[in-house]
Formats: structure tokens, C-alpha cells, sequence
């Protein structure tokens, strides 16, 4: 019994963090693209704001449904870098076969879909189901924005980082990220938009030799424990230091582009005035 539950334990801390940012970053992210929104689309979120905040973290518990975990990345090596991912899914198919399309993750084909959910419920002009659809889209445009959910390397497993995921994307956040030290920056429609997250995933991948190479280089203050490196201060310090504005960065700019997002939607569905 208490070997099962030790089990358990090991199995939920080893599979949570990996699907996304943080609880905290996915609460960052919704509260700045608020701040991003003109305010005549920010209108349509008015008294629902605490729940597209506290609800920006759901689609990382829908894991009973096995087909979830991918939808929160996509590694980008099985089609040859970031730049060989296809834009069509029966293209995508093609290129690597079902099982490896399945298993690479599905994330910008996902916030295509959640996009139109958001249009759909602009046109109904149902507040509820706009919120709702708004956030769940917002996820997954925030976890597009972490440099590691675009490579199979997601936890550092092969380049002996291992546990870097968590390090990057919530260690760094919880130290060193706040909504005012996040940059507003007003959503503005760029022409486009539907095709965007396959360039946000080749801006996001190209940040991960940095990445890696920054946590490599804070690791040196990290002395050997029996159960591996013990990472106190002067890590965090390092690694701060290095990657807090990257860390920033990729916040600020998921909120803008969910903001853009939100607002393209609103522009598909024909504008209904909230
Ligand atoms: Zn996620
Ligand atoms: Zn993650």
C-alpha cells in the first residue's frame, strides 16, 4: 500500500510539470493578454476575468484522456527542425506516419482548432462559452511559447540536464516572473495569424541551445549530492541571471499573441458588439 502510493507520488511529480508552464505562468499569461486586449474586446471578458485566470491550467488535468499530454507540444525533430513541420495535418501524417504524429505532439494544430471553437462562440455571443473557449485556447498558445515543448530534449534527458523543463519554466517563473515585470504589449492584427503559432514554435525552438547550454553553464556551481546535483542559490542566481529575460519575453509574448487571437477570432465571427 505504502509502496503503491509512493509510486503514485513519483508518477504525478514525474508527468505534471511537463505539460506546461506552471500553474503561475498559464495565471501570467491570461492576466497580460487582458492588458493586451483593446478595450472593446476586453469588454466581452468583463466579470469573467478571475476565471480565465484561475482556469488557465485546466487542460493540464485532462489526462485521463491519453491523447492529451501531446497536445501541449510538439517535438520538432522528427520532421527535420522546426522549419519541416507541415502546415496540414494529412501532410504532417504523410511525412512521419500516424504513430510518430501522435506521439510528437499536435500543439499549433490545436490552437488552430481551439481558434475556431473561440470564433463559433463569438458568433453565439455566448459569454460563458467565449470565456471558456478563450482560456482553454490560451493554454495552449502559452505552452507553445516554452522553447523546450518544441523539442524531443524536453527534459534535458539527453544532453544529462534532466529536470531542466521544471527548472526553466517554473522554477525561474516563481522566482523571478510577475505580472509588472511582464511587458503589455497591444494586440495589433498582423495578416496571417491562422498560420502564426509555426512561426512562434521555430521562435520558441531557436531558444533552446541558449537554454540548455545556460542551465549547463549555472550547473557548475551545483555540487554533486548522492541522489545527483544539488542546485542551491548560486544556481538560481546563474541561471536567473541568464534566462529570467528569456523567461519574460516568452510570457509577454504569449499574452500578446493569445490578445491577437482573441481579437482575429472576434474579427472571423463578424464583429458582434459585446
Ligand atoms: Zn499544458
Ligand atoms: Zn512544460
Amino acid at each position: 500500500m505504502q509502496r503503491a502510493l509512493a509510486l503514485s507520488v513519483v508518477l504525478l511529480a514525474s508527468a505534471g510539470p511537463l505539460l506546461a508552464w506552471g500553474r503561475l505562468g498559464h495565471v501570467l499569461v491570461s492576466e497580460l493578454a487582458l492588458k493586451d486586449l483593446p478595450p472593446e474586446v476586453a469588454a466581452w471578458f468583463k466579470g469573467q476575468e478571475d476565471y480565465f485566470k484561475e482556469h488557465a491550467s485546466d487542460p493540464d488535468h485532462w489526462r485521463q484522456d491519453r491523447k492529451e499530454g501531446p497536445r501541449h507540444y510538439l517535438d520538432t525533430e522528427g520532421y527535420g527542425g522546426p522549419q519541416g513541420v507541415p502546415f496540414e495535418v494529412s501532410e504532417a501524417l504523410g511525412k512521419i506516419g500516424p504513430e510518430r504524429f501522435q506521439k510528437s505532439g499536435q500543439v499549433p494544430w490545436v490552437i488552430q482548432d481551439r481558434l475556431r471553437d473561440l470564433v463559433d462562440a463569438f458568433k453565439k455571443g455566448d459569454r460563458a462559452q467565449i470565456t471558456l473557449a478563450a482560456t482553454v485556447l490560451g493554454h495552449y498558445v502559452a505552452d507553445l511559447h516554452v522553447p523546450l515543448h518544441t523539442t524531443n530534449n524536453h527534459n534535458g534527458q539527453d544532453t544529462g540536464q534532466k529536470g531542466v523543463h521544471t527548472r526553466w519554466e517554473t522554477g525561474l517563473v516563481e522566482r523571478y516572473a510577475s505580472l509588472n515585470a511582464l511587458q503589455v504589449m497591444p494586440a495589433t492584427q498582423e495578416p496571417g495569424l491562422f498560420r502564426a503559432p509555426w512561426k512562434w514554435m521555430q521562435e520558441a525552438n531557436a531558444l533552446v541551445p541558449k537554454l540548455l547550454e545556460d542551465d549547463r553553464g549555472a550547473d557548475r556551481t551545483s555540487p554533486e549530492g548522492p541522489r545527483g546535483k544539488r542546485r542551491g542559490e548560486a544556481y538560481w542566481a546563474v541561471f536567473g541571471n541568464l534566462q529570467t529575460p528569456v523567461v519574460r519575453q516568452q510570457l509577454s509574448l504569449a499574452a500578446k499573441h493569445l490578445a491577437q487571437m482573441i481579437q482575429y477570432a472576434l474579427l472571423l465571427a463578424g464583429k458582434p458588439a459585446a
